[in-house]
């Protein structure tokens, strides 16, 4: 397993796919399951060579995707309120979603000191846009109109920016609230020999780590299932070949050889041998 590399372009053809990562390395596969976020899927990261086919890029452009951030403040010490049944407090702002849900870790992580603020989506672009200073002065802000002016300044702070990290470009799918399982299935369907999976690919679980784990343990046995009908149709093809082969006098030829061979055969010889022997799919 190689970690570490980026992914930049996905060349698929009946044969296989060639992976070519951002270093310029190149790895060839018989079949590649991409696991990318739904906000990968929707970005220009990952070129496809063909393009994917257009009822695969609608449906990846029809998922909704969900921005969740969780900024992390740190405290030199507790000034909320702790104990039992006390863990979440909730502020009213007039624009929506303004620093809304707060947390503290203390039942997580006694003693850490962090509170945790969640913005979603159009609050979280936002603050993702701007400095850290900017994000920690408007939640010191908040603060004190909750606690009063008394409370210490924050002297940390984490603010993960899913929205603007190209190896995710959100946090999880959100299927609309409209939308058939037609939606879903196109975006886990195969496309050739590229299989899809990941939380966004899950019909029961979407958005969650469960519906990712799923979802994986589903698509590789999808594969497993391809991979078999695949080399049941090539051993079909050469069990069916086997007295063609006897009849050309083409034994010392390589199967292959022996199939190209046989498509420049003429017409009327093709269908005399499928009609003699009566296995027509034995001429390709
Ligand atoms: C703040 C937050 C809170 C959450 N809370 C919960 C929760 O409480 N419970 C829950 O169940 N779920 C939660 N989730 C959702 C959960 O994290 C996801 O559903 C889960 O991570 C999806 O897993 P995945 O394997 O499908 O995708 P990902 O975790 O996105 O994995 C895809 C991987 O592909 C890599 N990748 C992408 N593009 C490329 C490329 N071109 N080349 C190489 N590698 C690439 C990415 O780096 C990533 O490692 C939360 C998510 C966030 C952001």
């Amino acid at each position: 397993m190689d970690l570490g590399q980026v992914v930049r372009e996905l060349q698929h053809s009946r044969n296989g796919v060639t992976v070519k990562t951002e270093d310029g390395f190149v790895y060839e596969a018989n079949y590649v399951i991409l696991s990318a976020s739904i906000g990968v899927l929707q970005s220009d990261l990952i070129c496809f060579r063909p393009p994917l086919p257009r009822w695969k890029t609608e449906a990846i452009e029809k998922c909704d995707v969900m921005v969740y951030t969780k900024i992390f403040l740190k405290f030199p010490y507790k000034f909320w309120p702790c104990g039992p049944d006390k863990e979440f407090f909730i502020y009213a702002h007039e624009r929506r979603g303004y620093y809304t849900f707060w947390q503290h870790m203390e039942n997580a992580y006694p003693g850490s000191n962090i509170l945790v603020v969640t913005l979603t989506n159009g609050e979280s672009k936002r603050v993702e846009a701007q400095s850290d200073a900017e994000t920690l002065k408007e939640a010191m802000s908040v603060l004190r109109d909750i606690f009063g002016p008394e409370i210490p300044t924050a002297t940390d702070i984490l603010v993960p920016r899913w929205w603007n990290n190209r190896f995710q470009r959100g946090s999880y799918s959100n299927y609309p609230i409209i939308s058939d399982n037609q939606v879903v299935n196109d975006i886990k369907a195969p496309v050739g020999r590229i299989f899809f999976t990941g939380e966004h690919t899950s019909e029961r679980f979407n958005g969650y780590v469960h519906g990712g784990y799923l979802a994986g343990i589903d698509t590789s046995k999808d594969l497993l299932v391809e991979i078999r009908k695949y080399e049941r149709e090539n051993e079909n093809k050469s069990f069916l070949l086997e007295p063609l082969l006897a009849l050309t006098g083409s034994l010392t030829l390589s199967q292959s050889d022996t199939v190209s061979g046989l498509q420049k055969c003429d017409v009327p010889t093709q269908l005399y041998l499928s009609s003699k022997l009566g296995i027509p799919e034995a001429i390709l």
